[in-house]
């Protein structure tokens, strides 16, 4: 990969004279090695003192709850144009964002694996080498995680017990586990929901279901079909195994269950906690909860998920009131990529052109919601730039853990936007987000103006996995305005030349990272 060589001959076409783009660019870079951030000191300062305040009344750094849905798209919850408009309601998610901050510019990476990774690293796929999910029969050559330092390592040297339920998928192998890499303790399956459940869906997959040579073959695999309970350091034990699709249906239900318990008991402890709870659902294969089958208004199972992951929020939160910590306890909701609409109808909405998998909006733009009772003021919402890699300084913020004791052998992308979150006019520090697909550099997004230099097209309708390309683009960059053309179609191209010129030297100097801080290649 040569980013730098690649951008200068597709902005070749759009260079300008830079003074134009030092106005237009806002951020400032620190440290060498992190991600320039727009200061703003006073928003910071302010933010301190709130945060103060609350410590000395509670006497204890805040807890940190994420809750990650899988592949929920950005039209989903009602609270972002779904819902009931869409045939299932999200009564609790939709109260979440009401008393909290609802972003409307979230960014994800466009798969599992990358989002998971970068939100406990700080750092980009491309840099720590987990730029696609690892799948069955991948040979790869390191462990990515051996050289990493993980978000619960940095929490739980900082005295905080790091747990983490649900779906994985970040290496399945011995020293890739979350128990391995940090955790105190995980309890969930290591694989996506279809790929746990194949082996038992005769209908979608009788070529393995119903054939014993070929099942015998899948087995062999070793794609893990478990519910798994694992401590640091200490013994990983297999608590069941999913042997039908209702087994599948109410795996959510056992693992919220887990998390409501696992609260009761971190909160009665004398130290705070770090809770990631990742449902199963809405990741393709859906088979409804057979308890709850019929929730949603379309009775369809994809729906009858979301409304399921909607009651499961609630319950999360009300949990969080009953063991007496909601107002010491940052929630942060949000999903892990786009729709996949490669599944469809077994897919989510978005409003926006793309899906899973491709680095146009409905890829990367997800829902994010920021709640914590008594510190976030109800009824926000921004259109700031938050990528999902910012929760990785702003835990370590909130932790009391200093950002400048990370290392300084390798670069961080992350941002800390602990007062963006918490301050009650609170505004982004990020500038710009970047856009990778693998080891390809394809875009970039600063205020509403979004180039690509690189994209992914359906060579099907709707089939942004399975059938589609990877592509450069011609002469101009594609450019859009989102606020005039969110759905990207209508590029703008050079005549908007002084604005993308000052993209294209933002996604040149990112590029330039890579100089002194090369990729991680684990042979993905
Ligand atoms: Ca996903």
């Amino acid at each position: 990969m040569k980013p730098t060589t690649l951008l200068s001959l597709s902005l070749a076409a759009c260079l300008l004279t830079p003074s134009f783009g030092q106005s237009f660019d806002r951020s400032v870079r620190q440290v060498e090695n992190r991600e320039p951030s727009i200061p703003r000191p006073e928003q910071e300062a302010q933010v301190k003192v709130k945060l103060a305040n609350l410590h000395k009344k509670t006497g204890q750094r805040p807890n940190i709850v994420w809750i990650v849905v899988d592949d929920m798209g950005y039209g989903d919850p009602g609270c972002y144009g779904g819902g009931e408009a869409a045939g299932a309601a999200t009564p609790h998610l939709d109260a979440l964002a009401a008393d909290g901050l609802r972003l409307t510019s979230c960014y994800a990476q466009q798969t599992c694996t990358p989002t998971r990774s970068a939100i406990l690293t700080g750092r980009l796929p491309v840099r720590t080498g987990l730029t696609r999910p690892i799948l069955a029969g991948d040979k790869i050559t390191k462990n990515p995680w051996a050289d990493e330092v993980s978000l619960p390592t940095l929490l739980g040297k900082a005295g905080y017990a790091t747990v983490l339920t649900g779906k994985w998928h970040v290496g399945e192998s011995e020293g890739m586990r979350p128990q391995d890499v940090g955790f105190d303790e995980f309890y969930g399956f290591y694989p996506a929901q279809k790929e746990v459940s194949q082996r038992v869906d005769a209908r979608r997959y009788p070529g393995i279901a119903l054939d014993p040579l070929l099942m015998a073959a899948f087995e062999g695999l070793g794609i893990g079909h478990h519910l798994v309970h694992g401590f640091k350091g200490g013994r990983t034990i297999k608590v069941s195994s999913i042997e039908s699709t209702e087994d599948m249906g109410r795996a959510d239900q056992v693992l919220a269950d887990f998390s409501i318990a696992k609260i009761k008991e971190l909160a009665a402890k004398d130290k705070p906690f770090f809770l990631e709870h990742c449902f199963m659902k809405v990741h393709c294969d859906n088979f409804a909860n057979p308890d709850l089958a019929g929730l949603s208004a379309s009775k369809y199972p994809y729906k009858d998920a979301i409304v399921e992951v909607d009651l499961h929020i609630g319950a999360l939160r009300a949990a969080l009131e009953e063991a007496g910590v909601l107002e010491n306890t940052l929630i942060f909701l949000t999903s892990d990529n786009g729709p996949q609409m490669d599944a469809w109808p077994d897919a989510g909405y978005t409003p926006f052109r793309g899906a899973k998998g491709t680095t146009f909006e409905g890829g990367v733009r997800v829902p994010g919601i920021a709640y914590w009772k008594g510190m976030i003021e109800p009824g926000r919402v921004s259109d700031d730039l938050f990528d999902l890699l910012d929760l990785f300084g702003t835990a370590l913020t909130l932790a009391g853990v200093p950002i400048d004791t990370l290392a300084d052998d390798r670069y961080y992308d992350f941002i800390d936007q602990t007062s963006f979150l918490l301050h009650d006019n609170g505004r982004s520090h990020r500038e710009a987000v970047y856009f990778w697909w693998g080891a390809e550099l394809m875009a970039c997004r600063m205020r509403q103006f979004k180039a690509h230099i690189k994209v992914v097209l359906p060579q099907t309708t709707h089939k942004y996995i399975d059938h589609a390309t990877v592509m450069d683009v011609g002469l101009a960059p594609w450019f859009f305005d989102l606020y005039l053309d969110p759905k990207e179609e209508m590029t703008v191209g050079h005549r908007m030349s002084p604005w993308l010129a000052t993209v294209g030297s933002k996604l040149k100097a990112h590029g330039g990272t890579f100089r002194k801080y090369p990729p991680k290649n684990i042979g993905l």
